[in-house]
């Protein structure tokens, strides 16, 4: 490839263009609460729901969409989440309390927290809220609690372990499958009287379809084992996970990664940072690694994902959708990323630019590495960049963008990006669709640096003014 720069040009709704539109009430936000801000659309997260229940509902399958709100901690979405079939999954007290106090119907609620505390098991079963059970000491748990609370906890029970290819799917999560049986006559039969079933739980790790599938259709075969105890299972939740797709073109994903191979071999000068692989490494004189970072492009999102996930077809050639509408069991997903999608901006404004001893031009913003980080390796979408003056005579450079916390590594993408001129001080950095994770599930205030704003766009009919912005609750 004779090109020497590889855009990855994100996905964008109108939203975000009318915003880009208006430079000088951005400025007036910055000033107002500080870089950087993040602003949230809260249209495009209905619009992300309402997609979900249409799928259902052509399906005809009885269902439920609970917002999984640990991949965003705005109240505005949780308390969104409040209509008919669409609710949310609590992972902590507080996420729950929040949820509660904000008038969530207890039974649009869902509890699936990691580690359970006393005081979170007590505010669920008093409030009557479904908690996702993980292992035997914690159904113990709870039905100790519901018998000091003189009540009964409705709850479901997560499942992991499913077979898969003829391997096991490992989790440090749920009960085993194998050993449910176990599981519900060993603890769970032994308190009856304490617990309200209700139905199986899973969310698995990645992206595979397949896997989902086939965790699906061990469920309905644990459902009917169930049966014959005596426990009716009212409702399979499948958890979330299910793709974003990122960017608006597949080519430039492909060449940016047979770039990405090239710049380890040092066949091309580096696309990222001092030349981070992002899971790439050379050994030998060949690449080897795979890709650490999310599969920002791919063609089966949302929806899709969904429905090639229930439109799989079991040995006896009906489909799980089939499958559960026989049963008439509730199908229940837990979204968090993907009903965030175009959701959401981060813009931060530029502090200083210079050039490192080797001659790369860092442009220095003011926020940090944790409000716009990743879980995976790094966030491969162009940012777009406002500059106050427009030069005369411009010329490309590529540029690192850096943070404000101590460290080296505290650059905000690994990434270089390429621009028709050098930012300036007071320029803005717009990231894209930032929304889900990116923005809060690793923010901390080291230094002492506030947190970000949180503001919702709501446009009225004339011009887009400051007004128009309103702080989460
Ligand atoms: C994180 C999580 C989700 C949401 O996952 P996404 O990838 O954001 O869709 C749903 N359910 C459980 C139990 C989770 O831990």
């Amino acid at each position: 490839m004779n090109k020497d720069y590889f855009p990855l040009t994100p996905c964008t709704q109108p939203w975000m263009h009318r915003l880009i539109d208006v430079p000088k009430v951005i400025n007036e936000l910055l000033r107002k609460y500080g870089s950087p801000i993040n602003i949230h659309h809260l249209p495009t997260f209905y619009n992300n729901v309402r997609a979900y229940n249409q799928v259902f509902g052509q399906l005809q399958l009885q269902h439920q969409v609970f917002f999984a709100r640990k991949a965003n901690k705005c109240k505005t979405f949780a308390q969104a989440a409040q209509q008919p079939r669409f609710g949310v999954d609590t992972a902590s007290f507080n996420e729950l309390q929040q949820c509660l106090d904000l008038g969530c119907p207890t039974d649009q609620l869902v509890f699936t927290a990691a580690v359970k505390t006393q005081e979170a098991v007590r505010l669920a079963i008093s409030r009557g809220v479904l908690i996702i059970l993980d292992n035997a000491e914690e159904c113990r748990q709870v039905a100790d609690m519901a018998a000091e609370l003189q009540s009964k906890a409705v709850v479901g029970i997560r499942l992991s372990g499913f077979m898969m290819d003829n391997e096991k799917l490992y989790s440090r999560f749920g009960v085993d499958i194998e050993q449910l049986e176990t599981f519900i006559l060993d603890t769970f039969q032994k308190h009856t009287s304490l617990l309200s079933y209700q139905g199986l739980h899973f969310h698995l790790d990645g992206y595979s379809t397949k896997q989902r599938s086939a965790a699906l259709a061990q469920c309905l075969e644990a459902a009917d084992r169930l049966e014959r105890h005596g426990l009716s299972t009212h409702f399979i939740d499948i958890g979330g996970g299910f793709l974003v797709n990122y960017l608006e073109y597949e080519p430039e994903w492909e060449e940016f990664w047979e770039a990405m191979r090239e710049a380890q071999l040092q066949k091309r000068p580096p696309l990222t940072f001092r030349n981070k692989g992002l899971g790439l490494f050379v050994m030998d004189g060949v690449v080897r690694g795979a890709s650490k970072v999310y599969p920002y492009y791919n063609k089966m999102p949302k929806t899709k994902f969904l429905e090639h996930i229930l439109s799989h077809e079991l040995p006896d050639k009906r489909t799980l959708t089939e499958a559960l509408r026989e049963r008439r069991i509730e199908i229940r997903i837990e979204p968090g990323r993907s009903l965030l999608d175009g959701a959401g901006v981060t813009v931060g404004r530029v502090a200083f630019t210079k050039q490192d001893a080797a001659g790369q031009y860092l442009v220095g913003l003011e926020m940090n590495m944790t409000q716009l980080y990743s879980s995976s390796a790094d966030f491969l979408l162009d940012p777009y960049v406002i500059f106050q003056e427009e030069k005369t005579s411009t010329r490309n450079v590529d540029v690192v963008f850096t943070g404000a916390y101590c460290l080296e590594r505290d650059v905000i993408l690994k990434r270089k990006i390429r621009l028709e001129q050098l930012p300036a001080p007071g320029d803005l950095v717009i990231f894209m669709n930032t929304a889900g994770y990116m923005m809060h599930f690793f923010e901390s205030e080291a230094h002492l640096f506030k947190l970000a704003k949180n503001l919702f766009f709501e446009p009225g009919e004339g011009a887009v003014a400051v007004d128009d912005f309103k702080e989460d609750k």
